[in-house]
Order: C-alpha cells, then sequence, then structure tokens
C-alpha cells in the first residue's frame, strides 16, 4: 500500500511555535527521508470559516501567511503538494454523504469539539458547520486516501471520528477507504505546547501565541513575560518543573548542542531542571537560557521567510498547482466512493443495460 500523508492548518492567523514541535517539524522530515509516496498539505480555510463566518478577509489574508510559513520551515512545493481545501469541491461532497454516517449525539462527544464551543462562547449558538467540521477533516483525510496523519493531540478525537466512518463505510459500502494513522509528537512536551501565559493550548485565537515569523525583540518580551512557578519568589527556593511554562519550552526546543553554546555551566538539561528544584536558581537565567534557544531556532526560518516574502505571486502559483493537483486526486477517490455507494448512474453501463431489457419486457 502506498504511503499517503495529510495534514493542515487552518489560516487565522500566522503559525506559531505550538505547531512548529506539535506537527510541522514532523512533516518536513518525513518529506525529507522520502519515505512517503505522495504528501498532502492543506490550508483549511473552509474550515476557519465554520467559526469566522462573518470574517472572511481574515481567512483570505492568512492563507499567503500559512503558506510562507510552510515554506519558511522546509516544506518543499516539489516533494510535498501544498493546497487550499476550499479549491477542491469534492470534499463538501464527499462530507454531504459521510453525514449520514454519524450521529448528532456522536459528535456531542467530541471533547475538542466541546472545549472549542467553550472557548468561542458559542454554547447556545453553534453554527452546524463548525458543529460538523469533525465530519469534513474526514472527508480531507479520506479524499487523498492518507495513511498517515501527523497532528498535536488535540486532532485525536478527530482522526478517532475519521476511523470511525471508515469503517462504518466500508462495512456499509464494501471496502473504499483507507482507514488512517495518527501520528503524534515523540516528545510528551510538543503534544500540546502551553501558550506563554501558561493556561491553555498555544493557539491563535487566545492570543498567546510566539509567532514563527516573529522578530527577535518580540521573542524575548515574550519569553521574559512567560509564566513559571509562581511560588518561585527568591532566587534561593525550590522551584517547581510541573506547569513551569518555561521549563516546558526548554523539554520542547532546547539541543544538546545549545549548552555549550549558551549556558556552558550545566551539563544538560536535567542538570539545570536538579538545581531549579533544589533551589538557587532564578527564573532570569532560565528565561535568558529559553531566549537563545528559541532564537537559534527561530532565527533561519525567519530568514528563509524574508526571502520568500519577496516574491509573493510565485506562492500564489505553487498552491494554484497544488490544489489542481489535490483536485485531481480528490476526484478519483470521490468517484470510487459514489461509486461504492450507487450514485455513479451514468457510469454503470450494466445498470442502463438491465433497466432497458426489464423495460422491455413490459
Ligand atoms: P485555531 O485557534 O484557529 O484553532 P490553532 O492554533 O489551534 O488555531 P490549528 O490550525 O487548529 O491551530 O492546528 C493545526 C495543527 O497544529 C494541528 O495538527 C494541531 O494539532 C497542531 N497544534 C496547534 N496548536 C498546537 C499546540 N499548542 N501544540 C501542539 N500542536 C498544536
Ligand atoms: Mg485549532
Amino acid at each position: 500500500m502506498k504511503k499517503i500523508m495529510l495534514t493542515g492548518d487552518r489560516p487565522t492567523g500566522r503559525l506559531h511555535v505550538g505547531h512548529y514541535v506539535g506537527s510541522l517539524k514532523r512533516r518536513v522530515e518525513l518529506q525529507n527521508t522520502g519515505d512517503f509516496d505522495e504528501i498532502f498539505i492543506m490550508i483549511a480555510d473552509a474550515q476557519a470559516l465554520t467559526d469566522n463566518a462573518d470574517n472572511p478577509e481574515k481567512v483570505r489574508q492568512n492563507i499567503i501567511e500559512v503558506a510562507l510559513d510552510y515554506m519558511a520551515c522546509g516544506l518543499d512545493p516539489e516533494k510535498s503538494t501544498l493546497f487550499i481545501q476550499s479549491q477542491i469541491p469534492e470534499l463538501c461532497e464527499l462530507s454531504f454523504y459521510y453525514m449520514n454516517l454519524v450521529t448528532v449525539s456522536r459528535l456531542q462527544r467530541n471533547p475538542t469539539v466541546k472545549a472549542e464551543i467553550q472557548m468561542r462562547n458559542f454554547e447556545a449558538s453553534i453554527p452546524v458547520g463548525f458543529f460538523t467540521y469533525p465530519i469534513s477533516q474526514a472527508a480531507d483525510i479520506t479524499a487523498f486516501k492518507a495513511t498517515t496523519v501527523p497532528v498535536g493531540e488535540d486532532q485525536m478525537p478527530m482522526i478517532e471520528q475519521t476511523k470511525e466512518i471508515v469503517h462504518k463505510f466500508n462495512s456499509v459500502y464494501g471496502e473504499t477507504l483507507v482507514d488512517p494513522k495518527i501520528l503524534l509528537p515523540d516528545n510528551a512536551a510538543c503534544l500540546r505546547l502551553p501558550g506563554i501565559d501558561g493556561k491553555a493550548k498555544m493557539s491563535k485565537s487566545l492570543g498567546n501565541c510566539i509567532y514563527l515569523s516573529e522578530e527577535p525583540e518580540d521573542i524575548k518580551k515574550k519569553v521574559f513575560s512567560m509564566f513559571t512557578d509562581p511560588g518561585h519568589i527568591r532566587i534561593e527556593d525550590p522551584g517547581k518543573l510541573e506547569g513551569n511554562t518555561v521549563f516546558t519550552y526548554l523539554d520542547a526546543f532546547c539541543r544538546p548542542e545549545y549548552f555549550p553554546e549558551f549556558l556552558p555551566e550545566y551539563e544538560n538539561l536535567d542538570e539545570l531542571k536538579a538545581h531549579y528544584q533544589r533551589g538557587g536558581l532564578g527564573d532570569m537565567k532560565v528565561k535568558r537560557f529559553l531566549n537563545n534557544v528559541l532564537q537559534a531556532e527561530l532565527e533561519p526560518i525567519r530568514n528563509r521567510r524574508k526571502e520568500l516574502q519577496k516574491d509573493i505571486p510565485a506562492i500564489y502559483e505553487v498552491l494554484k498547482k497544488g490544489s489542481e493537483k489535490a483536485e485531481a486526486v480528490a476526484a478519483q477517490t470521490l468517484s470510487e466512493v459514489k461509486a461504492a455507494m450507487k450514485i455513479n448512474y451514468f457510469d454503470d453501463e450494466e445498470l442502463i443495460k438491465t433497466q432497458a431489457e426489464k423495460f422491455s419486457e413490459r
């Protein structure tokens, strides 16, 4: 069986470091191993509109921001198909048919959707499109026959929902759709990177992000304003690591070579953590180190983005070509789905012939 990757992001803002460690970095690594037969990376504008229906300009403006972030991180249009969801009408058709295979109560149980409804204060006025976005996500994944979906932990319930739809479809209509596997980050700190406020997941909609394209001064300001251990008041006090965002970020971003470069008095992260827990290590020192680490990680991405920004029409061209290619693939799957569901009347010569015979006997 072919190895096919599909994943994507909503164009609701520039991409942030949570996206990077949660999914983007993995995609680039996998892309460069050459192990995959096809890689599809989708800018999910139709999904973004499900909770931004009254703000289409926001979605429109952020398409290019997300595409720039993709390519700045190393997604290469020669190796990966970058495309825009709304340009593939087949995805809507697939969603429409999958809706028959999912119950309202099943959607209501989705913990991520539940949390997102609360966060957006939708409660009594949930747009139907938003409520059903896990179904449209199943259409995205299955349209490309994806075997692997690299995402952050918040996407687990969506992949579960997709698998249920695949199983139900295949059992009712015959083996047609491919069962996808979720690929979560190996590093626990990257599953759901918290925001700089330490409260919730870093999310474009919450304004608690460090963006991939952030300028050095802003990275520094954000790092120095980060949540740590509120009980760690004096340097000599013992400090806690649990819930300490600065250490979570170090877990996510620090590489061994950053110690000799920026903090040679420590061997590694374990030593730094032990000192913090014992007492005698101030937050400022840890933040200075984290700032150096993030500056080193983000500088090459920011520089590549600045280069790419010089030719914006070329980026739109990449997306246009990618969308054309993606549409051809989705159209093939849709025709298989329609055949399985017996709604392919005009392609079915046998049907026309037997009906003709039936009527000629009347
Ligand atoms: P929005 O607030 O508009 O939903 P978002 O910041 O949650 O935006 P998405 O576009 O919904 O971003 O998510 C894109 C991908 O990035 C998904 O695979 C998601 O799991 C992953 N991701 C998003 N935020 C994080 C995070 N804080 N930590 C790890 N992975 C994340
Ligand atoms: Mg999200």
